[in-house]
């Protein structure tokens, strides 16, 4: 923790603080760099993004009791988390993440403690990625911790990944593994302890930044989402957005260790950890003659990618192989509801 900031006491709330004070402390730990013009202090930042490239915002709202529950929540987890989801946005365009604005609803009862780790958790992964915050908004809230990220990155405009590329014929590529946060979300709902590769996997995913990036760099990727919904929801947006069909298979889904060990206990399971969301994985499409470069890619990132299945023509609707081999098919239309 930076040594600049006093201890705050155990019980000590925002009340104490104050929305300015709480402001002030949040300034006195920030870093910052020189395409941030302005930072926190003024009534805006002012910021730089390279030249011929074209700036990227997203935003994320995380709601207690809508997203999340006071009574389970890690505070640093959620903390990073709020910063991740969005730097995935970015990385799911084939961006550099930039700038971080940050909008806290606070209940005046909070602990300096619990808003202190919050802070932890999110500029650590700021740090990480080179990330500034470099604004926001606090103010006091009647109901529950409520917490607004904007992130915002650039990008070539040539390069910008959308979900509206896929061609048919091109293969469907997921990076990492897939299920990891849904099992560890399972089994701490179950009470029991999973293990900390799991855990790490659903309290601080990693967004795919470098991947987005370098996909991106190569025009490799025809089309682009992360995994935050499940992979069969979020294929989904890439076929509705890119006006196609397609054909996977279930066997092919990239499990970790834990997560194969777990499902071959619990094979009933299975479906729920593979639909399960919140990994941060990118799934892309892209013409099957890129399967060296995504390989050499791979390899170069430390990070597998995995061919998971084919673009079809709209016609041909979804269609998956389950775990037992046999092909099931849904209507476009039912899509959505597969994947819930
Ligand atoms: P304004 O009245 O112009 O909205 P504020 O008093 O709300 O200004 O905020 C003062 C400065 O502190 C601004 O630069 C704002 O961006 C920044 N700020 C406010 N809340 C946060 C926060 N939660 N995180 C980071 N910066 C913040
Ligand atoms: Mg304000």
């Amino acid at each position: 923790m930076d040594k600049n900031i006093p201890n705050t006491t155990e019980n000590e709330t925002l009340a104490h603080l104050g929305e300015f004070g709480l402001i002030a402390r949040i300034q006195q730990r920030i870093k910052t760099n020189s395409q941030v013009l302005i930072g926190i202090g003024d009534d805006c930042s002012v910021c730089t993004i390279p030249p011929g490239e074209v700036l990227l915002t997203t935003k994320d709202l995380l709601l207690e009791d809508v997203h999340f529950r006071r009574e389970w929540t890690d505070m640093y987890a959620l903390g990073w988390k709020s910063a991740a989801v969005n730097l995935s946005d970015i990385a799911a365009m084939g961006g550099t993440a930039r700038y971080l604005h940050l909008g806290l609803g606070i209940p005046s009862h909070t602990p300096l403690a619990d808003l202190e780790l919050f802070m932890d958790g999110l500029l650590a992964l700021c740090d990480q990625e080179d990330v500034i915050l470099c604004g926001g908004d606090t103010c006091r809230s009647a109901q529950g911790l409520n917490i607004s990220v904007t992130v915002q990155g650039s990008v070539p405009q040539q390069e910008v990944c959308t979900r509206s590329g896929a061609r048919p014929g091109d293969a469907i590529f997921v990076s990492g593994t897939l299920g990891d946060s849904a099992l560890a979300l399972l089994q701490l709902t179950q009470g029991e302890k999973p293990l900390d590769e799991i855990a790490v996997r659903h309290h601080r995913p990693q967004p795919r930044l470098e991947l987005g990036r370098t996909l991106a760099q190569h025009g490799v990727a025809h089309a682009m989402i992360d995994v935050s919904d499940g992979i069969f929801s979020d294929l989904g947006h890439i076929l509705a957005c890119s006006k196609v069909g397609a054909e996977v298979d279930t066997r092919l889904f990239p499990l970790s260790r834990a997560a194969k060990n777990y499902l071959h206990h619990c094979p009933d399971r299975r479906a729920q950890v593979l639909r399960g969301g919140e990994d941060y994985e990118l799934l892309f499409t892209a013409a099957v003659e890129e399967q060296q470069l995504i390989a050499d890619i791979s390899t170069r990132l430390g990070l597998s990618i995995t061919p998971v299945g084919r673009i079809h023509p709209p016609e041909d609707g979804f269609r998956y192989f389950d775990h037992s081999g046999t092909l099931q098919h849904t209507s476009a239309g039912g899509f959505n509801h597969f994947g819930s």
